[in-house]
C-alpha cells in the first residue's frame, strides 16, 4: 500500500537539508520499489509569513493524514521578536501535541570515521550505539499544580509537579521494549526511585512491563548514576527508557558524546507507530542559504522514518550503509570536516548518498 509522507522543510537550513532527505526518497522510490508519496507543507516561520501563523490548518491536516512526517528544523532571528503563540517553535510543538507523539526517539551513534570528533577518547566512544527513548507528554513539564506563589512572610516559592500514570508509563515501556526488540534486547530504565515516589511507580510499573518481553534484560539506573556512566564507559548501553526531565537532559548529553550535531536523527511515536522524523539540530540560521549544512541528520531520520513507520527495515539499512560508505569515501560537509578529508557542500553530500544506495 503506498504511504503517504508529509514534508516539512521549515525555516533555515531546513529546506536545504529536506530536498537532500527527499533526494534520498525518491531514489528509493524509483529504484527499490518504495511506494510512497510526498506532499509538502509549510510550518514554522516559513508558515507565519506565508499564511499568518506557525501551524496553518492546512499543514495540521496534512500531517494528520500522514503516515509519517518529514521535518527540517523551524526558527531564526527574523522571528525572535513574535507574541510567543505565534513563534516559530509553536509549529512545532503544536505537531507533537495534535499528533499525540509521546516517544521520543533519539540514537545516539558515532560512526568510527568521526571518532575523533568526540571530545571522549576514541575508545571509550568508538562504535557507541545508544538509543534513548524519552517519554515525551508528561512529567513534571505538564503536572500539576505549578507556579510561582507568595507565602505568608512574603517570600515567593516556585513549584512544579512530577507526575506519571500508569497507563502512561506502561506506554512508554513498550515503546522502548519494541525497540530493544529490533536492536540488542536489552533495557536500561533511569528513574530516581529512591528519593522520588513518582519513579517507585515508574519502577515498578517497567518491571512488570518486562515480564511481557521474556527476551530482553531490564535493568534499573538511577539518574545521577545514569549520567556518570553515560560518559564513563557509554557503549553498555543499548536501549535507555526514562521519563520527560531525565530523557531531555540524558539524551543531550548522549548526543553531544558523537561530537557532531549534523549527524543525529530523531523520531517522535504515537501509539500507531506513526512518526515524525527530524534532526535534533536547529534551523541554524547562522549557515542557510550558503549550501554547507550537513544533512546526513535529516537523511538519517528518514532511515528511522523507513524502520518505525514505513516497515522497511532492509530499505532504513541500506540507507545507514550508504551514510558510511559517503564517510568512507572521505566526503566531510564543513561542521565534520577534518584535514585530509574531501570538504562537500549540502548538494554534494546528498548526492553522494544516493549513489551509495546501489
Ligand atoms: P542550531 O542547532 O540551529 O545550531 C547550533 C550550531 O550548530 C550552529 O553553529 C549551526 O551552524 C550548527 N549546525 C546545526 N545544524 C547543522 C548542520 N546540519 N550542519 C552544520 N552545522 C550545523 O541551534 P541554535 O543556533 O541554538 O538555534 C537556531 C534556531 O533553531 C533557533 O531559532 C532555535 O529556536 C531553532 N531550533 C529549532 C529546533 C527544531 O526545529 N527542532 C531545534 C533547536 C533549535
Amino acid at each position: 500500500m503506498t504511504k503517504k509522507i508529509a514534508v516539512l522543510p521549515g525555516d533555515g537550513i531546513g529546506t536545504e537539508i529536506v530536498a537532500e532527505a527527499v533526494k534520498v526518497l525518491e531514489a528509493l522510490r524509483r529504484d527499490f520499489g518504495l511506494s510512497i508519496e510526498m506532499e509538502q507543507a509549510l510550518v514554522g516561520g516559513a508558515a507565519y509569513d506565508a499564511a499568518g501563523h506557525p501551524l496553518p490548518e492546512q499543514t495540521l491536516a496534512l500531517a494528520k493524514a500522514a503516515d509519517a512526517v518529514l521535518l527540517g528544523a523551524v526558527g531564526g532571528y527574523k522571528w525572535e521578536s513574535l507574541d510567543i503563540a505565534l513563534r516559530p517553535e509553536k509549529g512545532l510543538l503544536g505537531l507533537r501535541s495534535e499528533l499525540g507523539l509521546f516517544s521520543n526517539l533519539r540514537p545516539a551513534i558515532l560512526y568510527p570515521q568521526l571518532a575523533n570528533a568526540s571530545t571522549l577518547k576514541p575508545e571509550v566512544v568508538s562504535g557507541l550505539d545508544i538509543m534513548i527513548v524519552r517519554e515525551l507528554t508528561g512529567d513534571i513539564y505538564f503536572g500539576r499544580p505549578r507556579g510561582i506563589r507568595i507565602l505568608e512572610n512574603g517570600e515567593r516559592e516556585g513549584f512544579n509537579t512530577m507526575v506519571y500514570r500508569e497507563s502512561e508509563i506502561e506506554r512508554i515501556g513498550r515503546s522502548a521494549f519494541d525497540i530493544a526488540m529490533r536492536r540488542g534486547r536489552r533495557v536500561c530504565s533511569v528513574d530516581k526511585a529512591n528519593v522520588l515516589e513518582c519513579t517507585e511507580l515508574w519502577r515498578e510499573v517497567m518491571t512488570r512491563v518486562a515480564k511481557d518481553y521474556p527476551e530482553v534484560t531490564l535493568n534499573h539506573m538511577y539518574v545521577d548514576n545514569a549520567a556518570m556512566q553515560l560518559v564513563r564507559a557509554p557503549k553498555q548501553f543499548d536501549v535507555m527508557v526514562t521519563g520527560n526531565m531525565f530523557g531531555d537532559i540524558l539524551s543531550d548529553c548522549a548526543a553531544m558524546l558523537t561530537g557532531s550535531i549534523g549527524m543525529l536523527p530523531s523520531a517522535s511515536l504515537d501509539a500507531s507507530g506513526k512518526g515524525m522524523y527530524e534532526p535534533i539540530h536547529g534551523s541554524a540560521p547562522d549557515i542557510a542559504g550558503k549550501g554547507i549544512a550537513n544533512p546526513l541528520a535529516t537523511i538519517l531520520s528518514v532511515a528511522m522514518m523507513l524502520r518505525y513507520s514505513l516497515n522497511q527495515a532492509e530499505l532504513a539499512g541500506r540507507v545507514e550503509s550508504a551514510v558510511n560508505k559517503v564517510l568512507d569515501q572521505g566526503l566531510r560537509t564543513a561542521d565534520i570536516y577534518t584535514p585530509g578529508m574531501h570538504k562537500a557542500g549540502t548538494a554534494e553530500m546528498g548526492d553522494a548518498v544516493v549513489a551509495a544506495l546501489r
